[in-house]
Formats: C-alpha cells, structure tokens, sequence
C-alpha cells in the first residue's frame, strides 16, 4: 500500500461542553491538520495522488470553512451572542474536540472523493487526535 500525507496549518477557536478543565473557556490553537491517502497501486504518473490536488480540494476548504472561526457546540449558550456580534463560528453537533474535529475533515475528504485513511488533529506540539476510517 502507498501512502502521501499533506499538512495543513489553521487557525480557530473553541470550547468545550460539559468540560471541567481549562478547555470550557473560549480560546484558540494554532493547529495542524494531517491528511493521509492510500493508494494499493499508482496512477499512470506513479502518484497516489498529486500533493497539489489534495491541497486544491481540503485546504480551499479549510480555509473557507474552519480556518480563525470559533468552532462550537450547537447548544453552546455563547453561540447567540457571537452570532449577533457578527463573529465567524463554525457549528458543530458534537462537542469540538480535536477528536471530533479530525472526524470531521476525515469525513469531509472521504466525501470528496479522497482515499483518505487517517485524519490527525494536532491541538497543540504536543499533543493530536487521529480518526482512522474502515477500509
Ligand atoms: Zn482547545
């Protein structure tokens, strides 16, 4: 099996529900997305897939759709009032998690058409959060 991965850098904010750590309150990361594709054979240029079609389709995204927005649950309390300060806010049904997240590009790309088979999510240098789907 062949595999490329591409990073992709981002910016956004959270909080998380129901959470009794630093993580309830609003704040933001600098962070990284991983992106890998498999491939059991190479197309006819020898590519799982060319890195400049993976950046076109996921990064146009992500930076449309999740780069410096505060991503927040959908029964977030916050979320009227930021809506009416005309903040930029991502909602999500699921708490905003680096896990939650890294499903959520996993999915995104899935549905694209990538043969994607791992998200990572990386919060901080330290630590990430990985989605793996079946293949
Ligand atoms: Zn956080």
């Amino acid at each position: 099996m062949y595999h490329v991965t591409r990073e992709i850098h981002f910016c956004y904010g959270h909080r998380l529900l129901n959470y009794d750590g630093k993580c309830r309150y609003l704040h933001g990361h600098n962070g990284k997305a991983v992106i890998t594709l498999a491939a059991p054979e190479l197309d006819a240029l020898g590519m799982v897939m060319d890195f400049s079609r993976i950046k076109r389709v996921l990064n146009t995204w992500i930076d449309e759709t999740l780069d410096h927005k505060m991503l927040l649950h959908q029964d977030d309390p916050v979320l009227p009032l930021l809506r009416q300060q005309g903040e930029p806010v991502y909602v999500m049904n699921v708490n905003p998690t680096a896990e939650n997240i890294a499903r959520h590009i996993y999915d995104f790309a899935a549905a694209q058409g990538l043969p994607v088979i791992e998200v990572q999510l990386w919060e901080t240098e330290n630590c990430f959060a990985s989605y793996k789907g079946k293949r």
